[in-house]
Protein backbone atom coordinates (compact mmCIF):
# COMPACT_ATOMS: atom_id res chain seq x y z
CA UNK A 1 0.00 0.00 0.00
CA UNK A 2 1.30 3.79 -0.52
CA UNK A 3 0.57 5.98 2.84
CA UNK A 4 0.87 9.18 1.24
CA UNK A 5 1.31 11.77 4.72
CA UNK A 6 1.64 15.36 5.60
CA UNK A 7 3.99 16.08 8.61
CA UNK A 8 3.54 18.98 10.37
CA UNK A 9 6.10 18.95 13.25
CA UNK A 10 5.23 22.43 14.42
CA UNK A 11 7.19 23.78 17.09
CA UNK A 12 9.40 22.99 20.67
CA UNK A 13 9.19 19.46 21.11
CA UNK A 14 6.86 18.65 18.44
CA UNK A 15 9.84 18.45 15.53
CA UNK A 16 11.89 15.83 18.27
CA UNK A 17 8.85 13.32 18.78
CA UNK A 18 7.73 13.75 15.11
CA UNK A 19 11.11 12.81 13.31
CA UNK A 20 10.83 9.91 16.14
CA UNK A 21 7.59 8.52 15.15
CA UNK A 22 8.19 8.83 11.40
CA UNK A 23 11.33 6.77 11.90
CA UNK A 24 9.46 4.03 13.68
CA UNK A 25 6.47 4.71 10.83
CA UNK A 26 9.36 4.07 7.73
CA UNK A 27 10.39 0.85 9.62
CA UNK A 28 7.20 -0.79 10.09
CA UNK A 29 6.18 0.58 6.68
CA UNK A 30 9.58 -1.28 5.35
CA UNK A 31 8.96 -4.39 7.34
CA UNK A 32 5.46 -5.09 6.01
CA UNK A 33 5.90 -4.30 2.63
CA UNK A 34 4.26 -0.74 2.05
CA UNK A 35 5.24 2.62 0.54
CA UNK A 36 5.78 5.76 2.97
CA UNK A 37 5.75 9.08 1.41
CA UNK A 38 5.49 11.91 3.95
CA UNK A 39 5.92 15.75 2.76
CA UNK A 40 6.86 17.76 5.62
CA UNK A 41 5.55 21.35 5.88
CA UNK A 42 5.49 24.47 8.30
CA UNK A 43 2.62 24.64 11.10
CA UNK A 44 1.80 26.72 14.24
CA UNK A 45 4.97 29.16 15.22
CA UNK A 46 7.41 27.77 12.55
CA UNK A 47 4.76 29.03 9.91
CA UNK A 48 4.17 32.38 11.32
CA UNK A 49 8.17 32.67 11.43
CA UNK A 50 8.67 31.50 7.91
CA UNK A 51 5.62 33.19 5.96
CA UNK A 52 3.79 35.38 8.65
CA UNK A 53 0.62 32.52 9.00
CA UNK A 54 0.41 30.00 11.43
CA UNK A 55 -1.56 27.83 8.61
CA UNK A 56 -0.14 28.92 5.08
CA UNK A 57 -1.76 27.50 1.68
CA UNK A 58 0.60 25.43 0.39
CA UNK A 59 0.37 23.58 3.64
CA UNK A 60 -3.41 23.16 3.82
CA UNK A 61 -3.39 21.90 0.39
CA UNK A 62 -0.29 19.02 1.00
CA UNK A 63 -2.92 18.18 3.75
CA UNK A 64 -6.02 17.52 1.45
CA UNK A 65 -3.90 15.73 -1.23
CA UNK A 66 -2.42 13.49 1.47
CA UNK A 67 -4.14 10.00 2.79
CA UNK A 68 -3.53 11.35 6.62
CA UNK A 69 -2.10 14.36 8.53
CA UNK A 70 0.52 13.36 11.28
CA UNK A 71 1.27 16.97 14.34
CA UNK A 72 3.61 17.37 16.63
CA UNK A 73 2.29 20.32 18.61
CA UNK A 74 2.25 24.31 18.24
CA UNK A 75 3.01 27.11 20.36
CA UNK A 76 5.44 28.02 22.83
CA UNK A 77 6.25 31.58 25.02
CA UNK A 78 7.63 33.99 21.92
CA UNK A 79 4.37 33.56 20.90
CA UNK A 80 2.13 34.34 23.56
CA UNK A 81 2.00 38.12 22.99
CA UNK A 82 0.67 37.77 19.12
CA UNK A 83 -2.60 38.72 18.03
CA UNK A 84 -5.46 36.03 18.65
CA UNK A 85 -5.74 35.30 14.50
CA UNK A 86 -1.85 35.22 14.18
CA UNK A 87 -1.02 32.69 17.08
CA UNK A 88 0.28 29.29 16.42
CA UNK A 89 -2.71 27.87 18.38
CA UNK A 90 -5.36 29.17 15.78
CA UNK A 91 -3.46 27.59 13.22
CA UNK A 92 -4.48 24.07 14.62
CA UNK A 93 -7.73 25.39 15.12
CA UNK A 94 -8.00 26.48 11.55
CA UNK A 95 -6.78 23.26 10.83
CA UNK A 96 -9.13 20.67 12.83
CA UNK A 97 -11.98 22.82 10.93
CA UNK A 98 -10.88 22.76 7.60
CA UNK A 99 -10.41 19.47 7.57
CA UNK A 100 -13.76 18.83 9.19
CA UNK A 101 -12.27 16.28 11.87
CA UNK A 102 -14.77 16.60 14.42
CA UNK A 103 -14.23 13.21 16.90
CA UNK A 104 -11.21 13.44 18.68
CA UNK A 105 -10.23 10.16 20.01
CA UNK A 106 -7.72 9.53 22.88
CA UNK A 107 -6.85 6.80 24.14
CA UNK A 108 -5.45 6.67 27.84
CA UNK A 109 -3.76 3.50 28.92
CA UNK A 110 -2.05 2.46 31.81
CA UNK A 111 0.68 0.20 30.17
CA UNK A 112 1.44 -2.48 32.91
CA UNK A 113 5.34 -1.71 33.00
CA UNK A 114 3.88 2.23 33.37
CA UNK A 115 2.38 1.11 37.14
CA UNK A 116 4.65 2.41 39.31
CA UNK A 117 4.72 6.49 37.02
CA UNK A 118 1.21 7.21 38.19
CA UNK A 119 1.17 9.54 40.59
CA UNK A 120 -1.55 7.30 42.10
CA UNK A 121 -1.51 4.28 43.88
CA UNK A 122 -0.93 0.82 42.07
CA UNK A 123 -4.07 -1.21 42.57
CA UNK A 124 -6.13 2.42 42.20
CA UNK A 125 -4.65 2.71 38.27
CA UNK A 126 -4.07 -1.18 37.88
CA UNK A 127 -6.77 -1.82 34.24
CA UNK A 128 -7.09 2.14 33.40
CA UNK A 129 -7.99 1.72 29.88
CA UNK A 130 -10.56 4.65 28.60
CA UNK A 131 -11.60 6.04 25.21
CA UNK A 132 -11.97 9.84 25.32
CA UNK A 133 -14.46 10.91 23.08
CA UNK A 134 -14.29 14.80 22.58
CA UNK A 135 -16.06 17.03 20.50
CA UNK A 136 -13.05 19.44 18.73
CA UNK A 137 -14.83 21.79 16.40
CA UNK A 138 -17.47 23.07 18.78
CA UNK A 139 -18.19 24.70 22.25
CA UNK A 140 -16.28 27.35 23.53
CA UNK A 141 -13.34 27.47 21.18
CA UNK A 142 -14.79 27.87 18.13
CA UNK A 143 -18.18 29.63 19.60
CA UNK A 144 -19.07 33.01 18.13
CA UNK A 145 -19.27 36.26 18.83
CA UNK A 146 -15.74 36.35 20.99
CA UNK A 147 -13.71 39.51 22.16
CA UNK A 148 -12.61 42.04 24.92
CA UNK A 149 -13.42 45.15 24.62
CA UNK A 150 -12.87 48.40 26.69
CA UNK A 151 -10.25 50.39 28.50
CA UNK A 152 -7.22 48.78 30.26
CA UNK A 153 -9.05 48.38 33.62
CA UNK A 154 -12.56 48.18 32.33
CA UNK A 155 -11.81 45.76 29.88
CA UNK A 156 -14.89 43.07 29.34
CA UNK A 157 -14.22 39.88 27.20
CA UNK A 158 -16.41 37.47 26.22
CA UNK A 159 -16.23 33.73 24.35
CA UNK A 160 -18.93 31.84 23.33
CA UNK A 161 -19.97 27.96 24.40
CA UNK A 162 -22.63 27.18 21.52
CA UNK A 163 -24.05 23.66 20.47
CA UNK A 164 -26.49 22.77 17.79
CA UNK A 165 -28.39 19.44 17.68
CA UNK A 166 -27.02 17.84 14.64
CA UNK A 167 -23.44 18.85 16.53
CA UNK A 168 -23.99 16.79 19.58
CA UNK A 169 -25.51 14.19 17.50
CA UNK A 170 -23.02 13.21 15.23
CA UNK A 171 -20.38 12.65 18.19
CA UNK A 172 -22.64 10.92 20.27
CA UNK A 173 -23.07 8.46 17.70
CA UNK A 174 -19.45 8.09 16.95
CA UNK A 175 -18.89 7.47 20.93
CA UNK A 176 -21.64 4.77 20.88
CA UNK A 177 -20.35 3.00 18.06
CA UNK A 178 -16.73 2.65 19.52
CA UNK A 179 -18.52 1.66 23.16
CA UNK A 180 -19.79 -1.55 20.74
CA UNK A 181 -16.49 -2.62 20.09
CA UNK A 182 -15.21 -2.18 23.87
CA UNK A 183 -16.76 -2.84 26.69
CA UNK A 184 -20.22 -0.99 25.88
CA UNK A 185 -20.54 1.32 28.71
CA UNK A 186 -20.32 5.02 27.97
CA UNK A 187 -20.77 8.24 30.31
CA UNK A 188 -21.26 11.27 28.81
CA UNK A 189 -20.14 14.63 30.84
CA UNK A 190 -21.71 17.82 30.82
CA UNK A 191 -22.33 20.55 33.26
CA UNK A 192 -26.20 20.53 32.99
CA UNK A 193 -27.04 21.74 36.20
CA UNK A 194 -25.83 24.52 35.02
CA UNK A 195 -25.11 25.04 31.51
CA UNK A 196 -27.80 25.60 28.87
CA UNK A 197 -25.66 23.78 26.20
CA UNK A 198 -24.84 20.88 28.66
CA UNK A 199 -28.46 20.26 29.46
CA UNK A 200 -29.08 20.10 25.64
CA UNK A 201 -26.11 17.82 25.27
CA UNK A 202 -27.47 15.36 28.06
CA UNK A 203 -30.79 15.88 25.95
CA UNK A 204 -29.77 14.19 22.56
CA UNK A 205 -27.41 11.96 23.81
CA UNK A 206 -29.99 10.24 25.73
CA UNK A 207 -32.12 10.14 22.39
CA UNK A 208 -29.47 8.61 20.72
CA UNK A 209 -28.83 6.67 23.42
CA UNK A 210 -31.80 4.74 22.85
CA UNK A 211 -30.86 3.41 19.59
CA UNK A 212 -28.00 2.02 21.14
CA UNK A 213 -29.76 0.10 24.06
CA UNK A 214 -26.62 -2.79 24.06
CA UNK A 215 -24.83 0.21 25.49
CA UNK A 216 -24.60 1.05 29.19
CA UNK A 217 -25.67 4.97 29.37
CA UNK A 218 -24.16 6.93 32.15
CA UNK A 219 -24.35 10.89 32.50
CA UNK A 220 -21.84 12.77 35.04
CA UNK A 221 -20.90 16.24 36.21
CA UNK A 222 -18.27 17.43 34.68
CA UNK A 223 -16.55 18.42 38.27
CA UNK A 224 -17.49 15.28 39.92
CA UNK A 225 -16.22 12.93 37.06
CA UNK A 226 -12.59 14.99 37.60
CA UNK A 227 -13.16 13.46 40.96
CA UNK A 228 -14.09 9.55 39.80
CA UNK A 229 -10.97 9.88 37.54
CA UNK A 230 -8.44 10.42 40.02
CA UNK A 231 -10.20 8.15 42.80
CA UNK A 232 -11.47 4.94 40.62
CA UNK A 233 -10.19 5.81 36.93
CA UNK A 234 -10.45 2.02 35.90
CA UNK A 235 -14.20 2.54 36.17
CA UNK A 236 -14.34 4.81 32.98
CA UNK A 237 -14.44 2.90 29.40
CA UNK A 238 -16.00 5.08 26.98
CA UNK A 239 -16.01 8.69 28.10
CA UNK A 240 -17.71 11.43 25.57
CA UNK A 241 -17.81 14.77 26.43
CA UNK A 242 -17.66 18.39 24.78
CA UNK A 243 -14.59 20.08 23.72
CA UNK A 244 -13.62 22.25 26.21
CA UNK A 245 -14.45 19.50 29.38
CA UNK A 246 -12.68 16.88 27.20
CA UNK A 247 -9.38 18.96 26.71
CA UNK A 248 -9.22 19.46 30.67
CA UNK A 249 -9.99 15.82 31.18
CA UNK A 250 -7.87 14.11 28.91
CA UNK A 251 -4.62 15.97 30.11
CA UNK A 252 -5.78 14.74 33.70
CA UNK A 253 -5.97 11.31 32.35
CA UNK A 254 -2.24 11.43 31.08
CA UNK A 255 -1.10 12.64 34.24
CA UNK A 256 -2.92 9.63 35.96
CA UNK A 257 -1.33 6.88 32.99
CA UNK A 258 2.44 8.11 33.88
CA UNK A 259 2.59 11.00 31.94
CA UNK A 260 1.47 13.47 29.02
CA UNK A 261 3.87 12.27 26.68
CA UNK A 262 2.09 8.86 26.48
CA UNK A 263 -0.97 10.10 25.19
CA UNK A 264 -1.84 9.92 21.59
CA UNK A 265 -5.25 11.21 19.68
CA UNK A 266 -6.73 10.74 16.52
CA UNK A 267 -9.08 13.49 14.81
CA UNK A 268 -11.62 12.08 12.38
CA UNK A 269 -14.98 12.75 10.72
CA UNK A 270 -13.62 14.55 8.22
CA UNK A 271 -11.81 14.94 4.28
CA UNK A 272 -8.42 13.75 5.98
CA UNK A 273 -8.24 12.75 9.42
CA UNK A 274 -5.31 14.27 11.61
CA UNK A 275 -3.08 12.48 14.38
CA UNK A 276 -1.21 14.29 17.42
CA UNK A 277 0.17 13.59 20.34
CA UNK A 278 -1.89 15.25 22.89
CA UNK A 279 0.61 17.41 24.33
CA UNK A 280 2.06 20.94 23.12
CA UNK A 281 5.20 22.04 22.09
CA UNK A 282 6.42 21.70 26.25
CA UNK A 283 8.64 24.66 25.98
CA UNK A 284 10.29 23.92 29.10
CA UNK A 285 11.71 20.83 27.79
CA UNK A 286 12.42 21.87 24.05
CA UNK A 287 15.49 21.61 22.35
CA UNK A 288 16.81 19.29 25.38
CA UNK A 289 16.26 15.54 23.36
CA UNK A 290 14.35 14.91 26.57
CA UNK A 291 10.91 14.40 25.50
CA UNK A 292 8.72 11.53 25.56
CA UNK A 293 8.13 10.25 21.67
CA UNK A 294 5.64 7.47 22.95
CA UNK A 295 2.64 9.43 22.36
CA UNK A 296 3.41 10.68 18.96
CA UNK A 297 4.67 7.29 17.95
CA UNK A 298 1.32 5.98 19.26
CA UNK A 299 -0.78 8.44 17.54
CA UNK A 300 1.26 7.02 14.42
CA UNK A 301 -0.38 3.56 15.08
CA UNK A 302 -3.75 5.03 15.59
CA UNK A 303 -3.33 6.40 12.15
CA UNK A 304 -2.22 2.64 10.53
CA UNK A 305 -5.29 1.76 12.23
CA UNK A 306 -7.90 3.99 11.45
CA UNK A 307 -7.04 5.71 8.13
CA UNK A 308 -4.95 2.75 6.56
CA UNK A 309 -7.26 -0.12 8.17
CA UNK A 310 -3.63 -1.69 8.95
CA UNK A 311 -3.79 -3.71 11.90
CA UNK A 312 -1.40 -5.74 12.20
CA UNK A 313 0.86 -2.53 11.88
CA UNK A 314 -0.76 -0.84 13.94
CA UNK A 315 -0.75 -3.54 16.54
CA UNK A 316 3.08 -4.09 15.70
CA UNK A 317 3.95 -0.49 16.86
CA UNK A 318 1.99 -0.89 20.34
CA UNK A 319 3.50 -3.90 21.19
CA UNK A 320 7.23 -2.74 20.65
CA UNK A 321 6.26 0.60 22.87
CA UNK A 322 4.89 -2.32 25.37
CA UNK A 323 8.17 -4.22 24.87
CA UNK A 324 10.84 -1.50 25.09
CA UNK A 325 8.42 0.29 28.26
CA UNK A 326 8.83 -3.97 29.84
CA UNK A 327 12.44 -3.51 29.41
CA UNK A 328 12.58 -1.00 31.90
CA UNK A 329 13.54 1.97 29.15
CA UNK A 330 12.12 5.72 30.40
CA UNK A 331 12.57 9.14 28.95
CA UNK A 332 13.04 11.65 31.76
CA UNK A 333 9.46 11.96 32.46
CA UNK A 334 8.78 8.25 33.37
CA UNK A 335 11.77 7.89 35.82
CA UNK A 336 11.24 7.11 39.21
CA UNK A 337 14.11 9.22 41.16
CA UNK A 338 17.14 7.45 40.74
CA UNK A 339 15.97 5.19 37.74
CA UNK A 340 18.31 6.10 34.57
CA UNK A 341 16.77 7.63 32.17
CA UNK A 342 17.24 7.98 28.18
CA UNK A 343 17.19 11.02 25.35
CA UNK A 344 14.42 11.17 22.92
CA UNK A 345 16.21 9.62 20.23
CA UNK A 346 17.31 6.48 22.38
CA UNK A 347 13.96 5.84 22.85
CA UNK A 348 12.91 6.10 19.39
CA UNK A 349 16.07 3.96 18.39
CA UNK A 350 14.64 1.23 20.61
CA UNK A 351 10.93 1.26 19.64
CA UNK A 352 12.48 0.65 15.76
CA UNK A 353 14.79 -2.02 16.89
CA UNK A 354 11.59 -3.87 18.64
CA UNK A 355 9.24 -2.92 15.89
CA UNK A 356 11.75 -4.57 13.23
CA UNK A 357 11.79 -7.96 15.68
CA UNK A 358 7.77 -8.24 16.30
CA UNK A 359 7.74 -7.41 12.19
CA UNK A 360 10.20 -10.21 11.77
CA UNK A 361 8.44 -12.57 14.23
CA UNK A 362 5.53 -12.25 12.70
CA UNK A 363 6.77 -12.97 9.33
CA UNK A 364 8.26 -16.70 10.65
CA UNK A 365 5.12 -17.69 12.15
P1 LIG B 1 2.44 21.05 27.34
O1 LIG B 1 1.60 19.87 27.03
O2 LIG B 1 3.31 21.55 26.26
O3 LIG B 1 3.35 20.73 28.64
C1 LIG B 1 2.80 20.45 29.91
C2 LIG B 1 3.86 19.68 30.74
O4 LIG B 1 4.01 18.36 30.22
C3 LIG B 1 5.24 20.32 30.68
O5 LIG B 1 5.87 20.19 31.94
C4 LIG B 1 5.98 19.52 29.64
O6 LIG B 1 7.37 19.47 29.83
C5 LIG B 1 5.35 18.13 29.83
N1 LIG B 1 5.36 17.40 28.55
C6 LIG B 1 4.56 17.64 27.49
N2 LIG B 1 4.84 16.80 26.49
C7 LIG B 1 5.85 16.02 26.92
C8 LIG B 1 6.60 14.97 26.34
N3 LIG B 1 6.37 14.53 25.09
N4 LIG B 1 7.58 14.38 27.07
C9 LIG B 1 7.82 14.78 28.32
N5 LIG B 1 7.15 15.78 28.94
C10 LIG B 1 6.17 16.39 28.25
O7 LIG B 1 1.44 22.19 27.82
P2 LIG B 1 1.71 23.73 28.15
O8 LIG B 1 3.05 23.89 28.79
O9 LIG B 1 0.51 24.18 28.86
O10 LIG B 1 1.73 24.45 26.74
C11 LIG B 1 2.90 24.79 26.00
C12 LIG B 1 2.51 25.33 24.65
O11 LIG B 1 1.89 24.29 23.88
C13 LIG B 1 1.47 26.46 24.69
O12 LIG B 1 1.82 27.40 23.72
C14 LIG B 1 0.16 25.79 24.36
O13 LIG B 1 -0.77 26.64 23.78
C15 LIG B 1 0.63 24.73 23.38
N6 LIG B 1 -0.25 23.55 23.29
C16 LIG B 1 -0.35 23.00 22.05
C17 LIG B 1 -1.08 21.85 21.88
C18 LIG B 1 -1.10 21.21 20.53
O14 LIG B 1 -0.29 21.54 19.68
N7 LIG B 1 -1.99 20.28 20.25
C19 LIG B 1 -1.71 21.23 22.97
C20 LIG B 1 -1.56 21.82 24.23
C21 LIG B 1 -0.82 22.98 24.37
Amino acid sequence: MILNITALPGDGVGPEVTEEAIRVLETVAQSFGHELRVTRKNVGGAALLASKDPLPTDTLQACFSSNAVLLGAVGGPSFDEFPRHLRPESGLLRLRRELGVFANLRPAVLFPALEDCSPLRPEVVRGTDMLIVRELLGGLYFGEPRYTQGDPGGRIAVDTMKYSEPEIERIARVAFDLARTRLRKLTSIDKANVLDCSRLWREVVTRIGADYSDVKLSHAYVDSAAMVLAARPADFDVILTENMFGDILSDQAGGIVGSLGMLASASTGGAVSLYEPIHGSAPDIAGQGIANPLAAILSHAMMLRYSFKLLAEAACVERAVSQVLDNGHRTRDLARPGQKSITTSDMGRLVVEAAKETAAQRVAS
